[in-house]
């Protein structure tokens, strides 16, 4: 297996653990999490694509019921009957998503979809003079966030020729390097406006340091958000103390909250009262005691509750909700990782053994730049037969052009038994 092993004397995943001589069973029957599989209701096969859309907590379906039922008897004073009131329903939320992204509760919330998100935090953070007009993005980025910045950058008169910077991995490497990263931050410097990177790369699963990053733009002079749609639940984040300006993920992949699920946004406290910032506004920004007045003065809530827009969705909030308990009951995405920990080690020895250079994993290989996706190439070239078969073999996970196949063994769902009947599967398949 390849990777920018940079730093050779930092831990790889092979070395943390005893995966060599443990089998699944013994590491299943010892994993504290194992229990929280029953939470959820999975298809039948092999799960391994909770990258792509997390897999349905069992109760989902009893929240989402409650919110029928009470539309189906309040009717319309449900927006104001009881503790689940519509009207504050995105309330609960916000503490366990603050302590899912390591942010203040008056840094969060429920609201939307991703990319709408993305615009509206670009509406405010991306700021352009003629000096300074640039958005440094890397060329790998997911479509939409590529879309989301050139269009925002042409809003403001601008064009992405002169004004998008896109970092590359190096010729012949597959990931980003931390240092190339920053030498770019470092080259736009006083043209930068701001950076828009992802947390955990959707392609190979890198985690790029977010920490450093945001350093470094800020030494430029330049406002940083990062799209975690890949990293939230994933790997641990602090984006209050890495101090970066905004962020905002989709909540349907390592959240759980279902298709099309409510996203999240995250504004630093720094932000927040800033009146000078610009936004786009509506009723649902504004403090609900003169909101229904239908007053027109705008009084901004004193959170990131300002930048809301509409009444919430609050079917889909009520299935996020669920699968919010259970992370937490779990212990956070801190137990989480400990635990995917151990299964990279497992899943990486078990690769390593069985299928040797027949498959390779273009993830890093160092444990704190990668998160629980892997990225498989068949080193044959053969990649879309292998996925084409492992769909038949009942074995769900995702193509991504042009040659990976995503797998993702989530820690909260998938046990050490999925990896090792995945990896013998596989092994059956590439030649
Ligand atoms: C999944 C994903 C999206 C999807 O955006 P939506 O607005 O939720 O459809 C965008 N960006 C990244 C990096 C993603 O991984």
């Amino acid at each position: 297996m390849t990777g920018n092993a940079s730093d050779a004397s930092s831990t790889t995943a092979a070395s943390t653990t005893t995966a060599a001589t443990t089998t699944a069973a013994e590491l299943d029957a010892s994993d504290p999490l194992a229990g929280f599989r029953d939470h959820f209701e999975l298809p039948e096969g092999i799960y391994l694509v909770g990258n792509s859309l997390g897999a349905m907590p069992k109760r989902a379906r009893e929240l989402v019921t409650t919110e029928l039922d009470r539309w189906s008897t309040l009717g319309v004073e449900g927006h104001f009957t009881g503790d689940l009131a519509w009207k504050d329903y995105h309330e609960l939320l916000t503490d366990q998503l603050a302590a899912i992204t390591g942010a203040r509760s008056d840094e969060v919330v429920a609201m939307n979809a991703l990319t709408v998100n993305l615009h509206l935090l670009m509406v405010s953070f991306y700021r352009p003079t003629p000096q300074r007009h640039k958005i440094l993005i890397e060329s790998h980025a997911f479509p939409s966030d590529h879309f989301a910045a050139e269009s925002q950058i042409r809003q403001r008169g601008f064009d992405p020729a002169d004004s998008l910077i896109c970092v590359d991995p190096r010729e012949g490497e597959e990931t980003l390097r931390a240092e190339d990263i920053l030498q770019a931050i470092s080259d736009a410097g006083d043209e930068l406006a701001m950076i828009l990177l992802p947390g955990v790369q959707y392609y190979t699963g890198q985690v790029l340091p977010m920490a450093d990053i945001t350093k470094r733009g800020h030494d430029v002079g330049a406002l940083v958000g990062f799209d975690l749609a890949h990293a939230v639940g994933n790997v641990e984040l602090s984006l209050h103390d890495w101090d970066v300006d905004f962020a905002a993920w989709c909540s349907y992949k390592y959240l759980n909250g279902g298709p099309g699920g409510v996203a999240g946004a995250f504004v630093h406290e720094r932000h927040i009262a800033d009146q000078e910032i610009p936004k786009f506004l509506g009723w649902w920004g504004t403090q609900s005691a003169s909101r229904f007045e239908m007053a027109t003065e705008f009084e901004p809530i004193p959170t990131v509750e300002s930048w809301q827009l509409s009444n919430a969705p609050i079917l889909s909030m009520a299935a996020l909700r669920s699968s919010l308990d259970i992370i937490s009951e779990a212990g956070g995405v801190a137990a989480l990782r400990k635990k995917s920990e151990l299964q990279i080690a497992f899943f990486d020895h078990l690769l390593g053994e069985t299928l040797g250079d027949r498959i390779t994993n273009i993830s890093p290989q160092r444990l704190e730049e990668r998160g629980c996706q892997y990225a498989l190439q068949v080193t044959n070239g053969d990649g879309k037969r292998v996925y084409e078969e492992l769909e038949k073999a009942r074995v769900l996970c995702d193509w991504r052009e042009p040659d990976v196949i995503r797998v993702a063994p989530v820690p909260l769902y998938n046990s050490f038994d999925d990896i090792e009947r995945f990896v013998d599967i596989l092994d059956g398949i590439v030649q």
